[in-house]
């Protein structure tokens, strides 16, 4: 049975002090490093996530022990510490950013009494496209798509998808929802705005014939030693932790 592809999530890398809550949304960059280093010796094919949207639908061989990175909400800090990473391998990436925040600060995670850190700007996401890093849409805000007002979540969706596009001058194919939050009428929503795929946080791998617009995912946590990071590679699902 073939293994499917591992879409790995990350959130922010960077320099973080140990911490007990909030663990799977933050990777530190030395352990970033060694991951990237681990899936380069080990010849993992990290596919762009259009190449393994192709292999997933059947129109080219998937390889087995795919890999897909994906970075949710366009922190400055991607570009700081995983860009140049990603760039010594020549590994592709996805960026799921917010395109009514670009520029601004991660505000939304001041509620729990987080650090607020800087967005990527939109000089900067056209400087990813020159490098060869993929754009997705995160939304506008960074809303419960789920949880809010229909008409409001379209805006999201489809508000956000338009104003990437007029930013960087091509289709913006791919959506995230904020917080893994969706429904039956939200993944609607996203078809009718035009988006090819949709990735959640629900965990596990995916195989061929997936649902595109409920597209599973791995979080690599601030915990994750490389014995995680292979455990998770190799798991086709995995529980919540
Ligand atoms: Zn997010």
């Amino acid at each position: 049975m073939p293994d499917g592809v591992s879409i790995l999530m990350y959130h922010q890398v960077g320099a973080f002090a140990p911490m007990r809550a909030h663990r799977a949304v933050y990777c530190h960059h030395r352990r970033f490093a060694a991951q990237m280093a681990y899936l380069h010796r080990l010849r993992y094919p990290v596919l762009r996530l259009d190449d393994a949207i192709a292999g997933l639908r059947g129109e080219r061989p998937l390889p087995a022990r795919s890999v897909v990175l994906t970075f949710d909400d366009g922190y400055e800090n991607f570009y700081q510490y995983a860009l140049p990473v990603l760039a010594r391998y020549g590994f592709p990436a996805m960026v799921y950013v917010l395109a009514a925040r670009l520029g601004q600060s991660a505000a939304w995670l001041g509620v729990d009494g987080r650090a607020t850190p800087p967005l990527m700007s939109a000089a900067r996401l056209r400087e990813l496209r020159r490098a060869g890093i993929d754009v997705g849409s995160h939304g506008l805000t960074h809303r419960r798509l789920a949880a809010i007002d229909r008409a409001q979540a379209g805006n999201e969706i489809a508000h956000s998808k338009d104003r990437l596009e007029q930013l960087l001058g091509e289709p913006v194919e791919h959506f995230c929802y904020p917080y893994g939050s969706y429904d039956d009428a939200v993944t609607d929503m996203v078809a009718a705005a035009g988006y090819r795929s949709a990735v959640t946080c629900d965990r596990a791998s995916a195989f061929a014939g997936a649902d595109l617009l409920r597209l599973p995912r791995k979080a690599i946590s601030y915990g994750d030693s490389l014995l995680g990071v292979a455990w998770k590679l190799h798991l086709k699902r995995h529980p919540k932790r």
